[in-house]
Order: structure tokens, then sequence, then C-alpha cells
């Protein structure tokens, strides 16, 4: 069975000699945490206290708030506010964040601390760390996670397992996107074996919203545009206000809208707090979001991406019409 990641044997001795020599690790994942770097974080952060390590786990945005469709995952109480994180940890392990300004406020941290071990898949992954456990074919991060909590010998428990079936469920589409291999679903059976309660974690993460989720998304997908092989949509700040909902509640909506057959590349623009509209991109292979991601200070995969982009939507979503013009498209097979 060929194994669900790829780092070097060098690179993984280095990250788990480094984590066995010491006793303070703090481990932070990007702003706003999906499914994947949340199940990353907290597995770890289960793996490691039960070595007997102190761990410090946390994210830098605010509200500091676990999204609802989270709020079932074991080891909660480990997490701590971005404004107690250590300003110079000896050891810091990043998860699923491809650069160090996704680290937001505990990008400061980074700087500072001794040793940096990066745990991701993002094909933009800049390389920040001192060591970089970054697989840009790994289907989720947890897999690192995986395979890392193996290496240091941590046995593999049923809370565990649901931080990581969590991750890998998530950022797999529930084992639908390209990125699913067989030795992703051997790492699935692996952590099913455990006893985990798969059924319910899928009801948690994807089937459990709000009505003023429903009615939402009602109203965004009636106010979808399809150009050119691009659908997009937008939700505004006082829709949420309306509806009582917030942006992690829509997260799964974007997967409503790629539905659409007659489009290639699908796009929600979310404004934020600030005005700011935060752009999610998904293709179904013609095109390159993450290229247009990184041409816009984003980042992500190629079927998969983010950026943020102006408090103007118009001018947010001709950047992706840009995109899509440009390198993206041609780049594309
Ligand atoms: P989503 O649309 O689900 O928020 O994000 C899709 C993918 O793009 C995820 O892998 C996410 O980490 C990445 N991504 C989204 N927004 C940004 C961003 O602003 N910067 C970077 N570097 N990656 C992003
Ligand atoms: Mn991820």
């Amino acid at each position: 069975m060929t194994a669900a990641v790829y780092v070097d044997e060098a690179v993984w001795d280095e990250a788990v000699g480094l984590l066995r020599d010491h006793d303070d690790v703090a481990l932070a994942c990007h702003v706003g945490p999906d499914g994947d770097a949340l199940g990353s974080l907290l597995a770890l952060a289960l793996g490691l206290r039960s070595l007997g390590k102190n761990v410090v786990a946390s994210w830098g945005s605010e509200p500091f708030e676990v999204p609802p469709q989270y709020a079932f995952l074991p080891g909660l109480d480990l997490l701590s506010p971005p404004t107690t994180f250590p300003a110079a940890p000896p050891v810091l392990v990043t998860f699923d964040t491809g650069s160090v300004d996704r680290l937001g406020t505990l990008a400061g941290a980074a700087g500072q601390s001794g040793a940096v071990v990066v745990v991701d898949h993002h094909a933009s992954n800049t390389r920040y760390g001192t060591v970089n456990l970054v697989d840009p074919d790994a289907a989720a991060s947890t897999l690192l996670v995986e395979e890392l909590l193996d290496r240091l010998g941590v046995p593999l428990d049923k809370d565990v397992a649901a931080c990581l079936y969590t991750g890998l469920t998530t950022d797999t589409g529930s084992f639908k996107y390209q990125a699913t291999t067989p030795a992703v679903h051997a790492v699935a059976a692996r952590l099913l074996a455990t006893g985990i309660d798969h059924a319910a974690i899928a009801r948690e993460v994807w089937d459990t919203k709000p009505f003023g989720y429903v009615k939402l998304l009602g109203r965004l997908m009636d106010r979808a545009t399809l150009e050119n092989g691009l659908v997009w949509t937008f939700s505004t700040q006082e829709d949420f206000r309306e509806y009582g909902v917030g942006m992690d509640d829509i997260e799964g909506a974007i997967d409503v809208l790629r539905t659409t057959s007659e489009a290639d590349v699908a796009v929600i623009c979310k404004q934020n707090s600030e005005g700011r509209y935060i752009v999610s991109m998904r293709s179904k292979g013609g095109a390159d979001v993450g290229a247009i991601a990184v041409a816009n200070g984003g980042g992500g995969h190629r079927y998969a991406a983010g950026f943020t982009g102006d408090a103007d939507l118009a001018s947010t979503i001709a950047r992706v019409r840009a995109g899509l013009a440009g390198p993206a498209r041609s780049a594309s097979t």
C-alpha cells in the first residue's frame, strides 16, 4: 500500500526529533479554521498531551469561537485564545496554513519561535518552517498528522481518530474530490476501525444548519449569475444579519453552486465585518483557481482556493474574471 502522504525521511526525523526533545509545544492553525485545520490542530494537541507534553493550541482571528459545525470535536478544552499564546514558543507547529500571514495575529509567534514545524498540503505553501512537512498531493493536512502521530508512537484512539476523520472528510468533500486515493480510503478505514461514529460526524459537519441558513441559501442561489463557464454569487453583512447566520454557516453553499453543469468555476464572495469580500473558488479542472488566488494575495489548491478581495463587489469579481481570462485558463489542461 502506498502511503497517503509523501515527505522525505530526513524531514520526518527532524520533526519527530523536535517534538520528542521539547516538553512545551505551541500549536496554531489558520485563521477562520475549517474542519481540516481544526481536526489537525486538535489531533496533534491530544496526541502530544498523551505523551505528557504541555500544549497550547489556538488560531489568530477574532472572535475566537469554534464554528458550530465543529463544536462536537474532542479536545476543545485544549484550546486557548490567541491573546494568551506565547510570544516566543520554543517549538511552534502550524497546520493547514500555507503562508505566515494566514496565522493572523499569531504570525509574530512564528517569527520569534525557536523552530517552526509546518504541517500542510497547500500547493501554494511558502515553506516558511524550519521543518516543512508539506505534501501538495495529500488530500488533507490531517493525513500528515496521522503519519506524524504514528512516528511519535502515539496510539490511535477514538478521540484522535474523530479529529483526523473530520479533516479528511471535509477536505475531500466526503471522499469525492480528485485527491481521494486508495491510500486515503485505507486511512479512513483505519480511523473507522477505532469505533468513531462517522454518521454522526457527517451529520454535524454537513447536515445540521439553522433555518436561517436554508433561507439565505435560497437567496444566494437566486442571485447567482452564469457567465462564460463561471457561476458566482455573493453574501453581504446585511444578509448575515437578516438571517441570523455567520460566515462559517455558509461554508457549504459553494457545494450547491458548483453543481451548475454549465460552469467550470464557482465563486462565492462573502462580505466580512470590515466590508471586504472573502472569495471562495472551486474549479472542476479547466481553470487553476489556486493560481488566481495567489495572484490576488491568497492561496489554496488547483481545485479549491480563496483570497480576500476588495470592499467593492464589482471589482472583486472583476479580479476573478481577469484571472480566468489569463494564465490560470491557459495553464489548464
Ligand atoms: P475555502 O473557499 O473553503 O475557504 O478555501 C479553499 C481553500 O483555499 C482552502 O484550502 C483554504 O485554506 C484556501 N484559502 C482560502 N482563502 C485563502 C486565503 O486568503 N489565503 C490562502 N493562503 N489560502 C486561502
Ligand atoms: Mn486543508
